[in-house]
């Protein structure tokens, strides 16, 4: 450890400089953006038993970072094809996990990886902790009219992971407006009574209300239409199932065989992630998640080019 970060790591240094030091810690690791949750606005939301300190006894601190979520160029891909395109959450998971390495080693203190499973007593759709609400809070993400996902003003649409430690460190705020609904969304609403991603969602599972000041009235989300089109949690159960309530070996064969099930196996082996869950449609047509500043790489390189 040099000379600097000793002094840094000795009890007593100014949580704003270690918090500094975090950051950039991220952002040189492929975060966009960083933020701290303030811990007891969390708990005030959170139901018991999914707080960060049911997680982490003695946690003092939430960070949540954010990565970049598709290319430009996944955008443009047919639909047959969207959902195996995109996914960069595990990268958002890699960075948090070195953080909470970064932070024991540099600074001394407890930290962990945020587990972004689902909590083994709740199911397939309970989380353990919301790793949306440490983003929101964090001041990194806002909560759209599709379905909560958060948006970025600037960055669009985004893959979160979340770090807790028992260090203290200054908290921020979550963002002072949010950037859904866009102001051609809200011409669209006014004309139609839509917005283009509850017109184009494929089950119209979204819905909602934009009041007189353009702002976000009301947003209703049905999460189960959205989860049998998209999540795919219980197919291999189903399927399994099947096979064996099969009368006879052929039509056991045909059950395991058949070319849904293939496409479960394929997808198994190769760990794609699009076995989960994915759809986007509500997305690629989302001018904040496709047209923000720095929502791609392109967009980003060349705002870079722009500042050199
Ligand atoms: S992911 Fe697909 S099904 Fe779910 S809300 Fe978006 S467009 Fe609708
Ligand atoms: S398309 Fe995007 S910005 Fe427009 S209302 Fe939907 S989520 Fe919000």
């Amino acid at each position: 450890m040099s000379e600097a970060a000793a002094r840094e790591a000795r009890p007593g240094a100014d949580p704003a400089a270690i918090k500094a030091q975090i950051v950039e810690y991220c952002k040189r690791k492929g975060a966009l953006a960083v933020g701290v949750a303030d811990l007891e606005a969390i708990d005030r939301v959170a139901p018991p038993g999914h707080r960060p300190g049911d997680i982490l006894p003695n946690v003092r601190s939430v960070i949540s970072l954010g990565v970049g979520g598709q290319t430009q160029g996944a955008w443009t891909v047919p639909t047959k094809a969207f959902a195996y395109f995109g996914s960069t959450e595990g990268r958002a998971y890699s960075i948090a996990y070195g953080c909470s390495f970064f932070i024991e080693s540099r600074f001394r203190a407890r930290a962990i990886y945020c587990p972004p499973d689902m909590d083994p007593e709740g199911g397939a759709r309970i989380p353990l902790q919301s790793l949306k609400l440490h983003a929101e809070l964090a001041g990194i993400g806002a909560r759209s009219l599709a379905g909560d996902i958060l948006l970025h003003p600037e960055f669009g649409y985004m893959y979160y992971a979340s770090v807790f430690t028992e260090l203290e460190l200054p908290p921020d705020r979550p963002l002072a407006t949010n950037p859904c609904p866009a102001p051609s969304c809200v011409d669209m609403y006014r004309k139609t009574g839509q917005t283009p991603c509850m017109k184009f969602c494929p089950v119209q599972c979204l819905s909602g209300t934009i009041d007189e000041r353009g702002r976000q009235a009301e947003m209703r989300y049905e999460m189960a239409k959205c989860a049998e089109l998209t999540q795919q949690y219980e197919a291999v159960p189903e399927v399994l199932a099947e096979a064996l309530a099969a009368g006879d070996a052929a039509a056991r064969e045909r059950t395991l065989f058949d070319p849904d099930a293939s496409l479960l196996w394929y997808k198994m082996s190769v760990g794609s992630g699009g076995l989960l869950a994915q759809c986007f449609e509500c997305m690629r047509v989302c001018p904040i998640a496709t047209r923000a500043p720095l929502a791609d790489p392109i967009r980003r390189a060349q705002a870079a080019d722009r500042k050199d």
